[in-house]
């Protein structure tokens, strides 16, 4: 981050971007490289009329633990959120790796799936640490994230290593959730578009049209685990981006969840998850609060009922 976004979250400002360059404004042009899809000439439109209810699409709140808890906390925090059900929309938690057994013997008889944060994009074999994606089917994961900022930028995992693992995961019957996000410094340097297109052409190449079987996070990084989230507007800016291009490679790209992740809480849920493309998060430092990410949970289920409602009128 620059130092106007830490100074903000020193300051307790967390949650607004007003000044920090490339953030979106009412009247001028837009600096942050997105352009709105409305506005694109020879980009492939989804119909904006149609509502999340109608498109079929039923939001989807994931939980990412990243690498938190213990055998004990995973099993009271589970306990907690199963006694907060049902929710209206799907719910899932992205464990570590050595609770995969326990998440799944806790989780038995909920509507909670589970899954896993990576997976390796090579069949089991010589790979040392690695974690094969037909081993995380065997623990009965149903999502596993691929290309989450944090194994691109620390593990050097590139597009296309991030598209072989949705690949392979696919291949053994898991959702990849594919994650795509810009730095602080590229939104600044208006090349959010350019970059996420970039990230998601990848997969696109690599999947065809079983593209329209996987969950597309758009994160960004600036966002993640800073309390700074992208305004509603400038994510749905994206995910419109992201749906076009989608819509471009497959027919049912009209069908497919698109997530946002970066610092979700149950005060921006509702907002967010009220924007026509935004279809559920991911979530990262609220999923590890029962009370935070079941309030979360329950705000996804409302868009359902939102949704409902507008497909009516
Ligand atoms: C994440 O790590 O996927 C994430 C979105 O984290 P947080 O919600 O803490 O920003």
């Amino acid at each position: 981050l620059d130092g106007v976004a830490l100074d903000r979250i020193q300051a307790g400002q967390a949650g607004g971007l007003q000044d920090i360059p490339g953030r979106s404004s009412r009247t001028g042009p837009r600096a942050d490289g997105v352009e709105s899809a409305h506005r694109k000439v020879g980009v492939v439109m989804v119909n904006p009329q149609l509502s999340k209810a109608g498109a079929g699409r039923r939001p989807l709140v994931v939980g990412n633990w990243k690498m938190n808890g213990t055998r004990a906390s995973s099993v009271q925090l589970l306990s907690a959120l199963r006694s907060a059900e049902p929710f209206d929309s799907d719910v899932s938690v992205c464990v570590p790796f050595p609770y995969l057994g326990e998440v799944a013997l806790t989780l038995q008889g909920s509507r909670i799936t589970w899954g896993a944060q990576d997976c390796s994009h090579l069949e089991p074999g010589a790979h040392t640490g690695d974690v094969a994606a037909v081993m995380l089917a065997d623990f009965g994961c149903r999502h596993v994230i691929v290309g989450h900022s944090e194994r691109r930028v620390h593990h050097a995992e590139s597009d296309q290593r991030v598209a072989d693992k949705a690949k392979t995961a696919l291949s053994h019957g898991l959702t990849p959730i594919v994650c795509v996000g810009e730095t602080l410094e590229e939104r600044q340097a208006m090349q959010t578009e350019a970059v996420v297109k970039r990230q998601l052409s990848a997969v696109i190449h690599t999947l065809g049209h079983c593209v329209s079987q996987i969950v597309v996070a758009y994160e960004p990084i600036w966002a993640i685990g800073t309390g700074l989230t992208a305004t509603p507007e400038q994510a749905q800016a994206v995910h419109a981006v992201l749906r076009a291009q989608l819509a471009a490679a497959s027919t049912q790209a009209v069908d497919m969840r698109l997530l946002y992740g970066g610092s979700v809480t149950a005060a921006n849920a509702s907002a967010l998850f009220a924007q026509s493309d935004i279809d559920g998060g991911l979530v990262g430092g609220a999923s590890l609060k029962a009370n935070e990410f079941s309030a979360i949970c329950r705000a996804a289920s409302a868009a359902v009922h939102e949704s409902l409602g507008k497909s009516k009128t």
